[in-house]
């Protein structure tokens, strides 16, 4: 059974190309350079003709995956994590809304035109999607929809959730609309954390939702605590696992999944590291800093767990295994 999958030097790819492997799938993974695939390839050397690549530059360009989808033996299943996801907003348009929208829609069209044998597309959204800052629900769950506007999607801090809002709204409307050969599932996980991969993380290039244990280690909180922002948070490993189920699970066609293992803080993450990482103790915050967790709502992650298994890891393993990970590039 073969899978592509868009975006393979992502954090969440890296896992993802894990248990794609450990479940036997072989696996084509798109890059932007020879040297990206080359390391990947590299890093599996357990995987011999199982794991190969195809270079996608842009995935905002039209038919950027016109190429890519075409394969022999060919395709039967497609995951889609190829999306920005970083702070630095230069265009809104060109940076974020382009290649989240249009690399959605571009990988859709290029299945239903030229990989008639792919019966399933997961594309990973994000709680980004889901999120309603301005009148959260009682309980976030799969039912919301994040009501962000193109108008407000021009405001820097907004559009990256804009962007996975339009993105995944996009891909709904493709297969209501277009009626296509496959059909779809999304993995919408708040912020991850979880193991970095060493072949492709260094000191500098943290993927974005580690930065804070970097940060924290490093003693950028030492004087007082960043507040933690966003509070539903899940391990890498458990998002990985989610995209795989979502093809091995038949009834997760056409559904949506939110994939959140609870919340968080940074002082508890800071707690936690205290314990398992004592050698940190002095750039770690104050212990009587103050912890900023309001819990003002409530989430439901029970589909995920009835439909596709998942069962969540704690917290305190995934602040233990982020840190160790972290110890390794030599942070
Ligand atoms: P990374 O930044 O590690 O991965 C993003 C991937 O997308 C990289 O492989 C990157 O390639 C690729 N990419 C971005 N823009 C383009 C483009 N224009 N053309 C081709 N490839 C592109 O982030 P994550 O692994 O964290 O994110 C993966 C997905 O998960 C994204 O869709 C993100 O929105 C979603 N997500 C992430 C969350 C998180 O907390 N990490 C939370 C919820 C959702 P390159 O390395 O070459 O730049």
């Amino acid at each position: 059974v073969k899978v592509l999958l868009t975006g393979g030097s992502g954090f969440i790819a890296a896992h993802i190309v894990d248990i794609l492997l450990q479940h036997g799938f072989e696996t084509v993974v798109t890059v932007r350079s020879e040297e990206k695939g080359d390391h990947i390839i590299k890093a599996h050397p357990e995987a011999k003709e199982k794991l190969s690549y195809v270079i996608v530059k842009d995935v905002a360009k039209d038919g950027a995956f016109d190429e890519a989808v075409k394969s022999n033996p060919p395709f039967d299943y497609v995951l889609h994590t190829a999306s920005p996801f970083h702070f630095n907003v230069q265009d809104p348009v060109k940076d974020f809304l382009d290649p989240a929208i249009k690399g959605t829609t571009g990988i859709l069209k290029a299945v239903k035109a030229y990989a008639p044998t792919v019966k399933r597309v997961v594309i990973t959204s994000s709680f980004a999607a889901i999120v309603n800052p301005k009148q959260p629900p009682e309980v976030y769950s799969e039912k919301v929809w994040n009501p962000v506007t193109w108008e407000e999607a021009m405001d820097h801090s907004q559009v990256y959730r804009a962007s996975k809002t339009f993105a995944e709204k996009a891909a709904w409307d493709f297969v209501e609309k277009e009626k296509p050969n496959f059909d779809l599932a999304t993995i919408n996980p708040p912020l991850v954390f979880g193991p970095v991969v060493p072949y492709l993380n260094s000191l500098e290039a943290i993927n974005t939702s580690n930065q804070r244990f970097r940060d924290l280690i490093q003693g950028a909180m030492k004087e007082k605590l960043a507040p933690t922002g966003n509070f539903l948070w899940v391990d890498v490993r458990d998002v990985a696992l989610a995209h795989v189920k979502a093809i091995e699970v038949s009834e997760a066609g056409g559904e949506r999944f939110f994939i959140t293992a609870g919340f968080f803080s940074n002082k508890k993450i800071a707690d936690i590291a205290r314990e398992t990482h004592p050698e940190f103790e002095e750039k770690l915050p104050p212990a009587d800093s103050v912890d900023d967790s309001p819990n003002t709502y409530g989430y439901d992650n029970s589909k995920s767990q009835k439909v596709l298994g998942l069962e969540y890891r704690s917290l305190e393993r995934t602040v233990k295994d982020t840190i160790d990970s972290l110890v390794v590039i030599g942070v």
